[in-house]
């Protein structure tokens, strides 16, 4: 590892970027190096673009500021990019001579223009699911980081990450994540990148001038005309022979995903689901007619 790091993380709230950063923190710092982990977003709410900074060094760090020399930029959800919440231009942004973009993706190839950045990929989701049941990437792609960055060696990393989780988990859910974190750093990989990609251009999002005035929200708000399912890779998934028909799904779900028809519960709309749980929570059957469970696997 170089004798100074910065790298700069891109999540959603609820993907776990911040706890990944502070565990790398929390370890290096234990091992001798001096580490910042800090995090920077506005008003937080699960599935809202997150950015998270580590800065590593062999000696005392004093600049507090966002680092603008970027050895790694992560990237967590590759939806961020397909939907313009962060433009490719931020993501790439500062990224050193020898600087790298690590995407959570099965892509061989990355469908956008990433310009002179190498480029490593790991399928932190499928690895994640496949380990933990949940879609929450951060061990994973932490794994890769790891070993993309040279900072340990396997064993040792995982032996002081065991320590870390253990302050915080039961026992299995620890054996999970460590085996998370070995899988995400033996299955990184080089993957191409360069300008044989789609160029992604994002329009200049609106300002508060732009937005019509008013302020009563008579029905679910952002829903009923955004797709706030969109970045989720789980969802609600309906039983209709279980399913009793009370509809005491419909009035707790905060995003209009419950769908109603002709007086009747129809499904769920997956465009709109961000899989929080509160519709599984309501339902009265035993089994529940409703349980969360992963999509298909979305990449750029
Ligand atoms: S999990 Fe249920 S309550 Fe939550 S958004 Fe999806 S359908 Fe609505
Ligand atoms: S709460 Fe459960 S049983 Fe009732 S309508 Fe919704 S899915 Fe069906």
């Amino acid at each position: 590892m170089v004798a100074e790091v910065s790298i700069r993380w891109h999540s959603r709230a609820g993907q776990g970027a911040i706890t990944a950063s502070a565990a790398l923190a929390e370890i290096l710092g234990s091992n001798g190096k001096f580490v910042q982990s800090f995090p920077d977003f506005g008003a937080e709410k699960r599935g809202a673009a997150v950015v998270v900074f580590n800065r590593i060094a062999d000696k005392k760090i004093e600049d507090c500021s966002h680092p603008t020399a970027i050895n790694a930029a992560v990237l967590l959800d590759p939806t961020l990019i397909a939907s313009c919440e962060i433009t490719p231009e931020e993501l790439l942004g500062g990224l050193t001579q020898n600087g790298f973009l690590l995407v959570n993706s099965t892509q061989k190839n990355l469908q956008m223009d990433t310009g002179k950045a190498q480029v490593f990929s790991v399928p932190a989701s499928e690895i994640a699911v496949a380990e933990i049941g949940k879609d929450i990437p951060n061990v994973p792609i932490l794994g890769a980081l790891v070993k993309i960055l040279n900072i340990a060696k396997l064993e040792s990393f995982q032996q002081e990450l065991k320590k870390y989780l253990s302050a915080q988990l039961p026992a299995e859910i620890v054996a999970g994540n460590l085996r998370a974190f070995e899988r995400g750093y033996l299955e990184a990989k080089r993957i191409e990148g360069g300008n044989n990609g789609k160029k992604i251009s994002c329009a200049k999002p609106q300002n508060w001038q732009n937005i019509p005035a008013g302020a009563a929200i008579e029905k679910a708000g952002s829903a009923k005309h955004y797709s706030t399912g969109n970045w989720s890779r789980q969802t609600a998934k309906w039983d209709r022979k279980t399913c009793i028909d009370c509809k005491l799904c419909w009035p707790v779900c905060p995003h209009d995903a419950i769908k109603i028809k002709n007086g009747k519960m129809i499904g769920v709309d997956k465009s709109k689901c961000t899989a929080c749980a509160l519709c599984v929570a309501a339902c009265p059957t035993k089994p529940k007619s409703l349980k969360i469970a992963p999509k298909k696997s979305s990449d750029i």
